[in-house]
């Protein structure tokens, strides 16, 4: 499959207010409006292009939004001051009391937690279902069900989401499925596959630099501008707000996506498929013995590779430890949450990202005490890297 979307961002040509290369960064939390009308007709939501209040849009969070937008390929997109905000905000834009989703039993442990133990607080119930189980997914969806859930590549065991089953079956039912593409920004582009809504956690691969936390939705107008309204909007109203700087300086890292997500991926296949044949259990999109593996090669946009995330199961957890604390000392890495960074990182979910779900959910789903994230960098040299990882395996015992 091919994909235009790292075109439409090139495309998009923004200039500063004294010719700058970059847009302007608009430095303020309010905005002058000549007559007393135009601010009336702006609350009602009224007027374009009129700025308001910084909290409902800024000029430099419209050009990261419309970025965004350019990526995902869909109609508009909001940006939020982090990725739970955007997915908080479309799920209680979604959902009233009584209401009920379907999500992906394997997904990123904040939205986990807030499925399982916020929502019922307003009487919103949540079924997570093994999504690559259609017939499963099928049968959980209620008549109060108002959307399915999932990760396009899932947070932490890599399950490739059958994007275009799902569509095809929330369309069946009349709901939005709602997909988080956090860990493949480019390599899957979930519209053209039908989903409704995409949202990012541009903390991840799409900033890249690991020096913010921000996220984003991409979908219809309706939709955005439903979230931003100002007596409704979920988004508007929680406040999850991203500040202008920093849409900016995020704006700025998305224009080299695209060369870092083809080097990530690059970096991750070779040290999966070298460390498969080592003999460890490695899971990795990119890997034909991966579950998923048809269904991602199917759905990818082939020129990015499989992405840069793989995980490596070493058997236990005091195993892992000893060797992320030594592969962190030799400075192949950091010992640390999170992902798409230049730098490789690497952490053991069961005991971290994922520590949200409980031991028997983590055993049900297949989380291992031994297995470690891998986040893969940007190195130049991977096959010294492949070595060097090797050595640390070898003297642990990992690896004879
Ligand atoms: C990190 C992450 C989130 C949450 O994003 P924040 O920016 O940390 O709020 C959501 N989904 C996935 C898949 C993630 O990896």
């Amino acid at each position: 499959m091919k994909n235009k979307a790292a075109n439409r961002i090139l495309d998009l040509q923004y200039f500063g207010e004294f010719g700058g290369v970059n847009p302007s960064i608009s430095d303020s939390s309010t905005y002058t409006f000549l007559s007393a009308k135009t601010m009336f007709d702006t609350f009602e939501g009224n007027t374009e292009g009129c700025y308001l209040y910084s909290r409902h849009s800024s000029p430099s969070n419209l050009y990261l939004g419309e970025a965004l937008a350019a990526l995902e390929g869909t109609e508009a997109a909001n940006v939020y001051a982090s990725g739970m905000g955007a997915i908080t905000s479309v799920l209680l834009q979604l959902c009233a009391s009584e209401d009920h989703i379907v999500s992906s039993r394997t997904i990123y442990g904040g939205t986990y937690a807030f499925f399982k133990n916020f929502i019922s607080k307003f009487n919103v119930d949540c079924s997570f279902v093994d999504i690559t189980d259609i017939e499963k997914v099928r049968a959980s969806i209620r008549p109060n069900t108002k959307m399915i859930y999932c990760e396009a590549v899932s947070n932490p065991l890599l399950e490739v989401a059958d994007l275009k089953a799902l569509a095809a079956l929330a369309k069946e039912h009349q709901i939005p499925l709602v997909v988080d593409n956090t860990f493949s920004p480019l390599t899957i582009a979930p519209t053209t596959l039908g989903a409704d809504v995409v949202i990012h956690s541009l903390t991840k691969f799409i900033n890249g630099s690991s020096d913010c936390v921000a996220g984003a939705v991409c979908a219809s107008t309706d939709f955005c501008l439903a979230l931003k309204d100002v007596n409704n909007g979920a988004g508007m109203l929680l406040g999850s707000t991203l500040d202008s700087l920093r849409a900016a300086s995020i704006l700025k890292n998305l224009r080299t996506l695209h060369i870092r997500i083809k080097k990530h991926s690059e970096n991750a296949l070779y040290l999966a498929e070298n460390f498969e044949k080592d003999g460890l259990r490695v899971v990795y999109p990119g890997l034909t013995s991966h579950s998923g593996h048809a269904i991602m090669k199917d759905q990818y946009v082939s020129e990015y590779g499989y992405g840069g995330i793989m995980t490596i199961d070493v058997g236990d957890l005091s195993k892992a430890n000893a060797l992320m604390e030594l592969m962190q000392k030799n400075n192949l890495g950091y010992l640390a949450v999170s992902l798409g960074f230049y730098k490789t990182l690497f952490s053991a979910p069961g005991s971290s990202t994922s520590s949200e779900i409980s031991e028997e959910e983590q055993r049900a789903m297949g989380l291992t005490d031994g297995l470690i994230r891998f986040s893969i960098g940007l190195d130049n040299d991977i096959k010294r890297t492949y070595e060097s990882m090797k050595a640390c395996m070898i003297s642990l015992g990992i690896l004879k």
